[in-house]
């Protein structure tokens, strides 16, 4: 892994890709013991989590389903341009065991609004699983369930992970070098 260049910043490499790979099958094989029997569903967040939602699902040996969700700004009168609607639910979430798959939690906002969204349609219980976690960051009080790494206040790219929408091809992740 050398350093790179994505638009007009620079970054360096943080963490490779096999130990992705290592931190995966680690929550993976929690993840089959405790939904064991649960017939859970699985919720990608688009588009960052689409790399680590691909990983870890081949590696998840339950009978269960896999969909993903897109946040979407409001359209049209009092959008403030910062509330996002969860778009592609639909009803089939009432009393299932749910399973959140993000790329990253930083200050949680968008995790804590995913939720809130979420309720409204009766799951039977949520839980969180993410690549990375900014616990310093972090200002909620859903708790993270999974996560594969926790990291400082550093902006990482990489693994679905984009800067400016490019660098999510990377199959390490780097970190902005300053
Ligand atoms: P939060 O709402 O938890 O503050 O932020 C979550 C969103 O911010 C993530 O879904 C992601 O889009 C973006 N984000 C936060 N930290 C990073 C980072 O270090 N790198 C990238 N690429 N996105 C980040
Ligand atoms: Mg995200």
């Amino acid at each position: 892994m050398e350093n790179i260049k994505i638009l007009d910043k620079a970054f360096k490499p943080y963490i490779s890709a096999a130990k992705i790979q290592t931190k995966i099958s680690v929550i993976a094989s929690k993840l089959n013991k405790q939904l064991d029997g649960k017939d859970p569903l699985f919720m990608g967040i688009l588009n960052g989590s689409f790399m680590f939602a691909s990983d870890l699902y081949k590696q998840i040996t339950v009978p269960s389903q896999i969909t993903f969700l897109k946040l979407a700004s409001y359209q049209g009168t009092g959008s403030t341009g910062k509330v996002k609607r969860l778009i592609g639910i639909n009803e089939d979430i009432k009393n299932k065991t749910v399973v959140i798959i993000e790329d990253i939690v930083d200050t949680g906002v968008t995790l804590d609004s995913i939720i809130k969204q979420l309720r409204g349609y009766e799951p039977k219980e949520i839980i969180v699983v993410t690549l990375m976690f900014k616990p310093k960051a972090y200002t909620k009080e859903f708790k993270v369930d999974y996560f594969a790494f926790d990291i400082p206040n550093d902006f990482i790219v990489g693994y679905g992970l984009d800067y400016d929408g490019y660098g999510r091809n990377l199959a390490d992740i780097y970190v902005i070098n300053e």
